[in-house]
């Protein structure tokens, strides 16, 4: 039963002529698949409706061919071809009781069209502002162009209403649509009406809106999306913002607010906490009589709670909570506030879409399989057999297989070496900003430990002879992975010369409470975020840090989780000396031989120790020996033997819970031989 102090969330309110049948409301966000998979998509998003959301969106839906950001992949609403895949996803979001709402989007002065070569558009002549810095410029738009775009956005609403939708949304948020750019004086230097004061630069957006009005009535609400600030000389600024919804209060039918940025937005854990948004949108309510509606992370009841008594918001935003735990609301309103999944703020969802792949979830791995493997967040098909399964290993591997194969109903035992649950989970969840990663193991044990047919055995160090003797008929090795010392990773393929009077230290060694003294070098060859949360710690115990890496920036990889800059400047703010394009070659007797990766000139950085961040080695010792004695499982009762996770190849945590997943899905599954271990679409051709 739900707990009365969570009511409010569940009172039905108000959007123009349609009416959300709760607070939840899923804000627009990609998903890597957009109009290349679009049933993965739809179905996506209809497992939220099944999870309780009153209003769910689309990921931005981009309306005119003139206007396009390859290599990113979205929604298009450009003519009748994209009507089917859009359909598709409305009646998806509609299937429980969910309002669909369409995010509508004119890239203007962010949209490069490397696709359809038009020549881009915006308020002014200016380049391309988008994270590629392609040799693209968007000419100034003429007062045709300006009716053109009016054209076009009606015969987009037009579509919109007949895929379906029930929220039309201009997109003007993140620095990402043609209204911000409007907006702000930044982008827009015109002197014709459009331009100028807040009144011409928000005229297009006043057009806008009553086109929508007028194409559509009563038969959709009409929206807008807009950043709560721009920074930057000029930028669009939050008290410009107030200036604006207090001019235009009654003309959307609901006004939703994003953080800035899209990296502001959707800060991680390590760099914003939830709710982070707070103050930039506290009293704007109170200057308008419509809705509003705001994001920050939020997977506390409590604070969503907050949010709506206080009268900061009156819908709970939330793209990433929704996304690790489609069945947020449900669980709230079950009374189940404890079975939720927490967001834990890594941002793997947003590289997705960063890198033009399928978006995945660290939390919820079932996240764009719905479709694709029939995998479901919360469900999972019975046992077939009544075979009982050991998992070796409770990191994020073995916890997420215990979990599902109990969910299955499988007679599971977890073993575990250590003291504690969460493998590498556990351990970096204690390094500077990454206490939210933590919630990968609570999660799981917090589930595992409610099934009574999953028997959790801790201080159990597992060798070949325990297994073959206990006789399971699979097992499930999920041993992890160790940091390696010999320098190879990316850039040095071979092992560098190391001396011995140099203390070299791994990730695992300051993990398990080693510290080096005096100046340290950390070379990074990995170029994910171990390296520099490392320098941070080792700033915290008071050492000189200079960090190295063959990279040209810190963390280079962190650019698809949004954190790149914020990683690099942080470290700046520390006083860490940072040393891009450059690899550690040798590790000598005072200090270290530097390679510049350009021109190949070396220099000696002096140094007191080394912190070798560069690649992992599967710990794969107990499955060596398992292999050995292959010949022994049929006596042993053994029927599979399967390394899994960081055991069978490292990568991110994402990875390893996706790996504990698939192998309880697919334990009694026939083997597909040749075939695609998923469903795929491949577009249709025409003469
Ligand atoms: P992954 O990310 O693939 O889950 P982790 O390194 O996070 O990998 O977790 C591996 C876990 O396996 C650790 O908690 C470790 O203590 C445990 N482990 C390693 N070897 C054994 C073993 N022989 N028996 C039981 N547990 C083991
Ligand atoms: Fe949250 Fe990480 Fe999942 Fe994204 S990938 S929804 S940030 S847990």
């Amino acid at each position: 039963m739900r707990d009365p102090r969570y009511d409010v969330l569940f009172e039905p309110v108000k959007i123009g002529p349609v009416t959300a049948k709760n607070r939840f409301y899923q804000v627009p966000h990609c998903n890597g698949g957009g109009y290349r998979d679009p049933s993965a998509a739809a179905e996506m998003r209809r497992v939220k409706s099944e999870g309780g959301w009153g209003v769910i969106f689309t990921e931005q839906v981009e309306i005119h061919h003139s206007s396009e950001i390859t290599p990113f992949i979205e929604l298009r609403i450009w003519d009748e071809d994209d009507m089917p895949g859009l359909t598709k996803m409305a009646d998806a979001i509609h299937s429980n009781g969910a309002l669909a709402g369409i995010e509508l989007a004119y890239s203007g002065t962010n949209g490069p069209n490397l696709y359809t070569r038009e020549v881009p558009m915006g308020p002014m002549h200016s380049p391309i502002l988008t994270f590629t810095s392609d040799p693209v410029q968007a000419r100034a738009m003429d007062k045709q162009d300006i009716r053109n775009l009016r054209h076009w956005h009606r015969l987009a609403y037009q579509r919109a209403r007949r895929a379906g939708y029930d929220i039309l949304c201009l997109y003007g948020a993140h620095g990402f649509g043609i209204i911000q750019h409007f907006l702000s004086r930044r982008t827009n230097q015109r002197t014709d009406e459009y331009g100028g004061s807040l009144a011409n630069r928000a005229r297009l957006l006043k057009e806008l809106l009553s086109d929508a009005r007028d194409e559509v009535g009563d038969s959709c609400a009409v929206a807008v999306r807009l950043s709560l600030e721009e920074l930057g000389e000029q930028g669009f600024s939050n008290a410009e913002l107030r200036d604006l919804v207090g001019l235009h209060a009654d003309l959307p039918d609901l006004w939703d607010f994003a953080h800035g940025t899209w990296e502001a937005c959707s800060g991680t854990s390590r760099f914003k906490p939830e709710a982070a948004q707070e103050d930039l949108i506290r009293g704007i309510k109170q200057l308008t009589p419509k809705p509003v509606v705001g994001v920050g992370r939020f997977t506390s009841p409590d604070l969503m709670v907050r949010q709506i008594r206080q009268g900061i918001l009156d819908f709970i935003g939330a793209a990433r909570p929704s996304i690790a735990d489609p069945f947020l609301p449900n669980k709230i309103d079950e009374g189940r506030v404890e079975d939720i999944r927490e967001c834990i703020g890594c941002n793997i969802c947003v590289t997705g879409d960063m890198t033009g792949s399928l978006s995945r979830c660290t939390q919820n791995s079932s996240f764009m399989e719905e479709w694709r493997k029939g995998w479901h967040p919360e469900r999972i098909k019975p046992k077939t057999t009544e075979a009982k399964v050991l998992v070796v290993g409770a990191g994020p591997a073995g916890l997420s297989a215990a979990h599902k194969l109990g969910l299955r109903g499988y007679e599971v035992a977890l073993a575990e070496a250590g003291t504690e649950l969460g493998g590498r989970v556990a351990r970096e969840c204690r390094l500077p900003g990454l206490a939210a990663w933590g919630r990968v193991r609570d999660y799981r044990a917090g589930q595992i430990g409610k099934m009574g047919n999953v028997n959790v055995y801790r201080d159990s160090r597992l060798s070949a002879d325990d297994i073959l003797g206990f006789g399971f008929e699979h097992v499930a090795i999920a041993t992890g992975a160790a940091w390696r010392r010999d320098g190879i990773a990316r850039y040095n393929l071979l092992p560098i010369i190391i001396d011995a009077s140099m203390p070299v230290f791994t990730p695992d060694d300051l993990m398990e409470g080693q510290r080096p003294s005096g100046h340290v070098v950390i070379y990074d060859d990995d170029h994910y975020y171990m390296g520099s949360v490392l320098a941070e710690l080792l700033v915290q115990n008071g050492n000189r840090v200079t960090f190295v890496t063959p990279s040209a920036k810190v963390a280079e990889w962190s650019f698809n989780t949004l954190e790149q800059g914020l990683i690099q400047s942080r470290l700046l703010e520390l006083g860490v000396e940072v040393r891009v394009t450059r690899a550690v070659t040798e590790v000598k007797a005072g200090g270290v031989a530097a390679s510049c990766t350009y021109t190949g000139r070396t220099e000696d950085i002096a140094c007191d120790a080394v912190v070798m961040v560069t690649s992992r080695l599967p710990n794969e010792a107990l499955m060596g020996d398992l292999k050995a004695r292959a010949e022994a499982w049929a006596d042993h009762g053994i029927r599979s033997v399967k390394a899994i996770g960081d055991a069978q190849a490292p990568a991110a945590i994402a990875w390893a819970t996706y790996a504990g997943h698939r192998y309880a899905e697919e334990l009694d599954a026939a083997d597909t031989g040749d075939a695609l271990p998923f469903k795929r679409e491949v577009a249709g051709l025409k003469t």
